[in-house]
């Protein structure tokens, strides 16, 4: 039984946390949020769907674990790394919420992730991510407000030409974005 738990918890593919299991952890981290501060940084891979077309569905989910790999690794013990849909992954980060670590976690997890990975046929290709940063509570404060802040973070990075990070801050409000000043 305990054994089924954690399979429940976990994305079979990756290995990663699911959303299940990220959404209790955001959830723990938002109720005492008031005490800490914390960061969601949500990424999306750019343009994988090429990947997938080019050289097949298992070429495709290899790059997401070795994806997944290459994101545990960067944010170590500073986080959890989730997989929570197709190639969207979301880290909670709880060591540090200020701007200047996160920049700099957020350059790495975009260069760790863009190195060159080798397919089973022998064939080199690479992969971008687009990340989109909030930090609680400033940006927002529930579970669902925080994600949502970061997706859209994560949408102004896609939009503004992908394989960057954008802070909730800074990301325009123009769109009817619903977070406070
Ligand atoms: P964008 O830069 O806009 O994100 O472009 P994209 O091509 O990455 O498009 P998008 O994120 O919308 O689509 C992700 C694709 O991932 C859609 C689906 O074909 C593929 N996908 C979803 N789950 C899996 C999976 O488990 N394995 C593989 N190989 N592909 C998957
Ligand atoms: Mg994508």
């Amino acid at each position: 039984e305990q054994r089924n738990r954690a399979l429940a918890l976990r994305d079979p593919l990756s290995g990663l946390a699911n959303r299940l299991s990220f959404g209790h952890a955001l959830e723990a981290a938002a109720e005492k949020a008031q005490g800490s501060r914390f960061a969601v940084i949500a990424g999306d891979l750019d343009r994988f769907k090429a990947i997938n077309d080019s050289w097949g569905h298992a070429a495709g989910d290899l790059v997401i674990r070795t994806v997944a790999a290459r994101l545990s690794e960067v944010v170590g013990t500073n986080g959890l790394v989730g997989r929570i849909g197709g190639d969207e992954f979301v880290i909670l980060v709880d060591a540090f919420s200020d701007r200047a670590r996160l920049s700099l976690l957020a350059s790495q997890i975009m260069t760790a992730v863009g190195q060159p990975i080798t397919l089973d046929n022998g064939i080199t290709t690479d992969v971008g991510i687009s990340l989109g940063i909030a930090i609680a509570p400033d940006d927002a404060a529930g579970a669902n407000a925080i994600m949502a802040t970061a997706d859209r973070a994560l949408y102004a990075s896609k939009d503004g030409g992908r394989g960057r990070a954008c802070f909730a801050a800074d990301a325009d409000t123009s769109h009817g974005a619903s977070h406070a000043a």
